[in-house]
């Protein structure tokens, strides 16, 4: 590049996401505990709807979104007119900082945040800034002495990754009023279906116009090769974001496979039961092993040691068992392992592991 030709500001302090491994070198039977995806993957109708959707490969496809948009508006009680859909929920994240943050402004997160917002916050030139959380649970007055009269954008995920904690619609609704009136406040919903009779947060949109929710088929839905998100909020921010929304930004494939997937509710229901089941089992086995860890309301566990170099060890220790969970020491989170809940034959490989490297301390 010559030395003239230059990115916007903030691109070149851009760390490239680190996506969770899914490999490791000579083992062939290893299991994959390090992106939160659904050990079952989608439901039967979804994988119909992706076959089908190869006889249509050469159309494009609509531009409007409508029947994906209508599908969602009506599992969830929701206006579709007030849904925009995306690439993952990560591509409504970008949406939201390249319209609402720009050079000079401030994009707010919590410290153990996921790592998206401050990539996108860069992306479009604005000041990433974080406030601390209380004892890995998102703290609302931290985030609100953390306001200025730059701060846009103030991500939120509930639950959070990767603390695996959640915080009450009352403390949510509170940060809502208590920010300034310049600032958007995002409800990361990645996780809420795994959370039962928890709207994401859907509730908090509704009267009020500086609230807009985030959610995705990558994590319950098993479809995170595919890449579908969703954002719901005020009519006024949606019609903002389909303005920076390439017009196909989503395939046929894509849209006909989240309508056959949100239809399926029976499924996400089998898939958050299993999920609180092996959850609590794991988390179990794991704390009477002394490896605690706070209570989960998503589809991992944040595995605490007593230092980062006893996470390590661990973490080495169970890829040479063929099992890939994730070291979360760039989250803020070095003594820790983010495992996320398997199978049952893969929860019990994983506290088996964990024994093994206990006994060999
Ligand atoms: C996994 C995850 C997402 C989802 O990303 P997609 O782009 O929809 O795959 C969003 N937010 C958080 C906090 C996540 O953990």
């Amino acid at each position: 590049m010559s030395a003239d030709i230059n990115p916007q500001p903030g691109i070149m302090d851009i760390n490239l996401y680190q996506g969770g491994s899914a490999a490791v070198e000579g083992l062939s039977d290893v299991v994959k505990l390090s992106s939160n995806e659904n050990p079952a993957g989608p439901s039967d109708a979804a994988r119909k709807a992706f076959t089908h959707a190869a006889h249509q490969l050469h159309r494009y496809p609509s531009t409007d979104q409508a029947p994906l948009r209508a599908a969602i508006g009506e599992v969830h009680g929701l206006d579709p007119e007030r849904i925009i859909c995306g690439a993952g929920s990560d591509e409504i994240i970008t949406f939201l900082c390249q319209a609402f943050a720009g050079v000079g402004d401030e994009v707010l997160f919590t410290e153990h945040g996921f790592s998206m917002y401050r990539i996108s916050a860069l992306a479009a030139g604005a000041t990433p800034v974080e406030a601390k959380e209380r004892e890995r649970v998102t703290d609302v007055d931290a985030l609100l002495a953390a306001c200025t009269d730059k701060t846009r954008l103030v991500f939120v995920a509930n639950p959070n990754n990767p603390t695996g904690t959640m915080i009450g619609g009352n403390e949510m609704a509170r940060l809502a009023d208590g920010l300034p009136p310049k600032a958007l406040l995002v409800l990361d919903g990645a996780y809420a279906e795994y959370v039962e009779g928890f709207d994401g947060g859907a509730g908090l949109i509704d009267g009020r116009d500086n609230v807009v929710m985030t959610r995705t088929f990558s994590k319950i839905y098993g479809l995170g090769g595919l890449r579908i998100g969703w954002g719901y909020g005020p009519k006024s921010v949606i019609d903002v974001l389909n303005r920076v929304r390439g017009p196909f930004n989503l395939s046929e494939a894509q849209m006909s496979t989240a309508i056959a997937a949100v239809q399926d509710q029976d499924y996400i229901t089998k898939c958050r039961t299993d999920n609180t089941r092996m959850r609590a089992w794991l988390a179990e086995a794991l704390a009477e092993l002394g490896v605690p860890s706070d209570t989960s309301t998503a589809n991992f566990i944040l595995a605490r040691f007593a230092s980062e170099a006893e996470a390590v060890a661990c973490d080495a220790y169970l890829k040479t068992q063929g099992l890939i969970v994730r070291l979360v020491a760039g989250y803020g989170l070095p003594n820790c392992l983010r495992i996320t809940v398997g199978d049952e034959a893969s929860c019990r490989r994983v506290a088996h592991a964990v024994a093994g490297f206990k006994e060999a301390q």
